[in-house]
């Protein structure tokens, strides 16, 4: 029986959680047990490593397409449809990895779904949350169409006033600037530099995560009957 459509896996996490490390092992596999084509892609923004490559912290690079942005902000993703479908159909990838996906826009989910329903295996990585911890609508949209969903946490790097490391599970991504949490008002989408030490990043617990001038709740409480 042929398969009617591919399996979508996504590994989602804070900094510093081995998203990169997850994809890169499944690429692996994927080439070493079923000798598949692939094809892999990163947003050209994120420019921190070799702009041609996706690399992990502990080791591991692939080969890799830059994706331009399609706005100051966000990630062109009919780059992808378009590079993959001029591709003629007999020599077309049998799986397509994309890196970093928080940074693409809306036109993700159909994107992925084309691949999907055309056969191709996805597989992403990305933030599970901004600094602001809020979920990041293009990561949100493909959550739904997942076959497998590995939810990763980093260690919480917080140092209290002895300078003891927490060292809990860390699902948050702390942004700091010059050493202090950045406010909600900050732009989302600033890559930490090599050379530019103002702003930084650290995987956080929740009890670690700061984000001043986060709003309350939207909700109206209830009156009391
Ligand atoms: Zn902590």
């Amino acid at each position: 029986m042929t398969r009617q459509r591919a399996p979508l896996t996504c590994f989602v996490g804070p900094m510093n959680s081995s998203k990169t490390r997850r994809l890169l092992d499944h690429l692996s596999e994927c080439r070493d047990a079923l000798n598949y084509s692939i094809r892999v892609y990163k947003p050209a923004l994120d420019d921190r490593f070799d702009i041609k490559e996706v690399r992990c912290r502990n080791g591991g690079c692939w080969e890799a397409i830059p994706v331009p942005s399609s706005t100051k902000s966000k990630v062109d993703s009919l780059f992808i449809f378009n590079d993959i479908y001029k591709i003629p159909l007999k020599k077309r990838p049998q799986l397509v990895a994309i890196d970093e996906i928080q940074f693409f826009d809306k036109n993700i989910k159909d994107v992925v779904t084309c691949l999907l329903n055309d056969n191709i295996e996805v597989v992403v990585s990305g933030l599970n949350r901004s600094f602001k911890g809020e979920p990041f609508s293009s990561i949100e949209s493909l959550l739904g169409l997942a076959t497998k969903i590995e939810t990763l946490t980093a260690r919480c790097t917080y140092k209290d006033g002895r300078g003891k490391t927490c060292g809990a599970p860390a699902t948050m991504t702390q942004r700091l600037i010059d050493g202090k949490p950045a406010p909600y008002k900050s732009p989302v989408v600033v890559i930490q530099k090599f050379d530019d030490s103002k702003i930084t990043y650290e995987a956080r617990c929740a009890d670690h995560w700061f984000c001043p001038g986060t709003p309350l709740s939207r909700l109206k409480k209830r009156p009391k009957k």
